[in-house]
């Protein structure tokens, strides 16, 4: 029986940002993951700014040893679809800049990354790491959960459980209360395929908003040895009520769509399609309760826009690192204690959420996505504007607003920029 103040489960990008950071901390963990390393999980391999941010205030030198990586793509702006086919691009306001900066975003096979992070995690001499461990039981006993695997050969006691065992977190779900609501839950389905022409040679990420399943969007984003993640996700109450089958959906688009067949033509699907959830984090829940925090997917932590986790997995690491930090010092796990972890998770997270949500809903209307794109592709400075949106959030703020598309209309910067 292992013995330890803060034991943590699951060791995706959620549970070992936790981990670095408790370890920078100066603070002592166990973290187990039922795979063995590398692993795929289900992605669309997108690495936000908000990661390498992160990365870097932990340590310049882990976001360093990733730039200089040869495994992933450097991404300088979104190539956008709109439902009437007309196609925008929008570079990264850092575009400009490129030789003093490092690219605003990426793309890197989650194979890669997790691994990436396992590899840096192996190097800190305070933390534990056990693979090939599938955690199955818990069990409240005074103030400690006592967890194991199914036959008992692993087995832990701990005061602080941080779960990060993502989407499908079976803790989540029986302790924590955190039921699967459609209204507010994603379904998506990943193919990875060679040889797909036209990617951009700027890294660009393709987002394609497709009539026939808008609100959801097919996505293209290119990977490093020129191999592309192909993909298409939707809200799984919208998916239920058109009663579409994703898998087919994605087959159906590069078989049939004017745009994307003649790019698939000589495409070569790399290994299967498989889908996975993405529990969307627009409706507030409680993430935190007697000696436990919730920790990415498995405290529904999603964006409800762009589908983006592993950012937010990475800021709910670290806060939960922090917030451990504090119960250590007051020697306080009680649920009353570990609120402090929702309320910050909230300050942090809970506004862009909010945001990203009404634009969520904006957008699953054809006819208003139609119109945006329009005005976006007649007018500069709604591009300049866009080009800040993943790194912005009063951006994303300003597009909830009738009055900025309204000025965006009247505007007298009309330079198009369609294609
Ligand atoms: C199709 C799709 C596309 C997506 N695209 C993007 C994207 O482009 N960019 C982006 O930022 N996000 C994307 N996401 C979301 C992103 O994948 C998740 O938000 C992210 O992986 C969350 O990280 P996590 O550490 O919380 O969970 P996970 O990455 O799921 O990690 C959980 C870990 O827990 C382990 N585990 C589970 N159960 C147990 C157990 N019982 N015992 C021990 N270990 C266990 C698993 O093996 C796994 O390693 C996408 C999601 C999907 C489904």
């Amino acid at each position: 029986m292992l013995e330890t103040d803060i034991f943590i489960l699951g060791a995706g990008p959620g549970g070992v940002a936790t981990a670095l950071k408790l370890s920078y901390l100066g603070i002592p963990c166990i973290i187990a993951d039922k795979a063995v390393f590398p692993r795929d999980k289900v992605c669309g391999d997108a690495i936000s700014g908000k990661v390498t941010t992160l990365l870097n205030r932990l340590d310049p030198e882990i976001l360093a040893r990733f730039h200089n990586s040869p495994f992933h793509v450097d991404v300088w702006g979104i190539r956008f679809l709109a439902p009437n086919e007309r196609l925008l691009d929008i570079p990264f306001k850092a575009q400009q800049d490129r030789s003093v900066q490092n690219a605003p975003g990426y793309v890197c096979r989650r194979m890669d990354f997790d691994n990436f992070l396992i590899e840096e995690l192996k190097q800190r001499n305070n933390v534990q790491f056990f693979d090939n461990t599938a955690i199955t039981k818990y069990e409240r006993q005074g103030e400690f959960w006592m967890l194991s695997n199914d036959d008992g050969s692993f087995k832990v006691k701990t005061k602080l459980l941080i779960a990060a065992d993502g989407a499908y977190s079976r803790f989540a779900r029986q302790i924590g209360g955190l039921e699967k609501d459609n209204a507010h839950y994603a379904a998506a389905v990943r193919a990875y395929y060679s040889n797909v022409k036209g990617l951009s040679e700027e890294g660009f990420i393709e987002l394609h908003f497709i009539k026939s399943i808008i609100p959801g969007y097919f996505w293209v984003f290119p990977l490093p040895d020129g191999g592309a993640n192909v993909g298409l996700g939707m809200r799984s109450d919208i998916l239920a009520k058109k009663q579409l089958n994703l898998k087919e959906c994605l087959a159906e688009l590069i078989e049939n769509h004017p745009k994307l067949t003649p790019r698939f033509a000589e495409a070569r699907l790399e290994g299967k399609v498989i889908g996975f959830g993405l529990p969307l984090g627009s409706k507030k829940r409680t993430i935190s309760g007697d000696g436990y925090m919730l920790v990415g997917d498995a405290g529904h932590l999603v964006d409800p826009l762009t589908g983006e986790g592993i950012g937010n997995a990475f800021y709910s690491g670290f806060i939960a690192a922090e917030q451990a930090q504090a119960c250590l010092k007051e020697n306080n796990f009680s649920a009353a204690f570990l609120q402090a972890y929702d309320v910050r998770v909230e300050r942090v997270l809970g506004s862009e959420m909010k945001i990203s949500y009404r634009l969520q809903k904006m957008i699953s209307f054809p006819r208003i996505a139609n119109v945006l794109g329009y005005i976006i592709s007649r007018n500069q400075k709604a591009i300049q504007v866009l080009s800040n949106i993943y790194t912005d959030f009063e951006v994303r703020l300003k597009l909830t607003k009738p009055l900025f598309w309204l000025k965006m209309y009247l505007g007298l910067d009309r330079k198009s920029n369609s294609k």
